[in-house]
């Protein structure tokens, strides 16, 4: 006999467009679930009770400052709605870096790596009952308590599996390159998604593109680790790519459709912004904006974080920018580790100096995130004199961002790597 198998989304703002490529993946499989959405822990809890699958896999996704709280909402949900068709499973990076906190913290399973290819293979596997360690991609409780790992998430071509469902609340950001070949030691994504770009094909854009108009839209937005790297498998931008991707979704919008590039939710690095780059895109996207990733004004900083450019770059990359048109919102990063206090001044004499050439400075604290090379690394010291002088950046409306929020953070997130030290997980074959 089939196990009908239903779904139940914890749907949180903050992570939509990962969830959306899952739902995306079951669609593109022809895998019919009963799919539901909690927008709270009680709405969880009540589409739980309400889902009339006979097995229910409840969906959670989290980066890792929000694991605590997760983990806080879970024994909620469990405790309104102790339910024993429902597996509580959580995905994304904090999963994938720390399977052993998830399982310890209360999910029945971990979703390791990518999950498209590991949801579709869970949901069969419950719908056959066939055993979950033949799952790919997943970390599962032993009597012990240990998190056991089944096989890796395979990561295929980017075409695979669309970025979004058809239904129009899922509509968003079409996904156009996955992974980062750069190495910066304080990111997850390379970690996640590997070193090297998979870019997603025009003809698969397109496709997208049409979805999106369909349910009468007329905004396009991509996510993307860099976005003049499209098309591009190495460091250089491929500027005829980018055209060529930005033409064929011009084709595919009507007349009064928008393209979002460069800005939100993606960025670009600044050895990539050049006149002849942002003439191209002057010519097709609706941002008057451009995010720029610095992350420090210390070219020893820089260095040390892998970063692969330095301070000047930054310099040039805003100067051109903003003679080109665009308002560039640029991305610094304090409390790097090794950062001393001529570092600290080095960044904000940046920050200040490029604030008056027109940008505004998006501010961050240095978190140590699992599964990076800087996972156990010491934050660097912010004193008070240099949270005055972000402070007096806001003020003036030169800068803005989360990042005494990230502090808190910061600190967390060392209390859990001091708990759980570096051990490869045990793996069952
Ligand atoms: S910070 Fe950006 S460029 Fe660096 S590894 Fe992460 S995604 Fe790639």
């Amino acid at each position: 006999m089939t196990v009908n198998v239903g779904v139940v989304v914890r749907y949180r703002k903050a992570v939509t467009y990962g969830v959306h490529a899952l739902l995306a993946a079951l669609e593109a499989a022809g895998t019919e679930c009963e799919i539901r959405f909690g927008t709270t822990p009680e709405e969880t809890a009540a589409e739980i009770t309400a889902c009339g699958a006979d097995r229910i896999l409840v969906l959670w996704s989290f980066y890792s400052p929000d694991a605590e709280a997760m983990a806080a909402e879970l024994a909620a949900v469990r405790e309104l709605a102790d339910d024993p068709r429902a597996l509580h499973v959580a995905g994304g990076v904090h999963a994938t870096a720390e399977p052993q906190h998830v399982i310890d913290s209360g999910w029945d399973l971990a979703g390791i790596g990518e999950g498209e290819s590991t949801i579709v293979a869970l949901v069969e596997a419950l719908r056959a009952g066939t055993p979950l360690t033949a799952v790919p991609g997943l970390a599962l409780r032993d009597d012990d308590g240990v998190a056991l790992r089944t096989g890796p998430a395979p990561q295929p071509p980017l075409d695979a599996f669309p970025s979004f469902p058809a239904p129009r609340r899922t509509v968003g950001p079409i996904e156009i390159t996955r992974g980062c070949r750069y190495t910066c030691r304080f990111c997850q994504t390379p970690f996640m998604f590997g070193g090297r770009f998979r870019h997603r094909s025009v003809d698969s854009v397109r496709e997208h593109v049409r979805r999106i108009t369909a349910h009468g839209l007329r905004d396009v937005r991509f996510i993307t680790p860099t976005s003049l790297s499209y098309g591009s498998p190495g460091p250089d931008p491929d500027l005829d790519a980018v055209e060529e991707l930005l033409s064929a979704v011009r084709e595919e919008l009507p007349p009064h459709g928008r393209i979002f590039f460069g800005s939100f939710p993606s960025e670009v690095r600044p050895e990539h912004v050049t006149p002849a780059a942002m003439r191209l895109l002057k010519r097709y996207v609706a941002n008057d904006n451009i995010i720029i990733g610095a992350q420090s004004g210390s070219d020893r900083v820089l260095a040390a974080s892998g970063r692969g450019h330095g301070a000047d770059p930054v310099r040039a990359a805003v100067r051109i920018a903003v003679a080109e048109g665009f308002r560039p919102n640029v991305d610094f990063i304090f409390g790097m580790p090794g950062e001393d206090a001529t570092d600290q001044r080095a960044s904000l004499a940046l920050a200040s100096e490029l604030a008056d050439l027109g940008a505004r400075i998006h501010t961050h604290t240095f978190m140590p995130l699992p599964g990076t090379p800087w996972r156990d690394a010491e934050p660097a010291f912010i004193p008070l004199e240099t949270m005055r002088a972000l402070d007096r950046l806001a003020q003036r409306g030169d800068a803005y961002g989360h990042w005494r929020k990230q502090a808190e953070h910061s600190a967390r997130l060392a209390e859990t790597a001091r708990a759980y030290p570096r051990r490869a997980p045990r793996r069952r074959v």
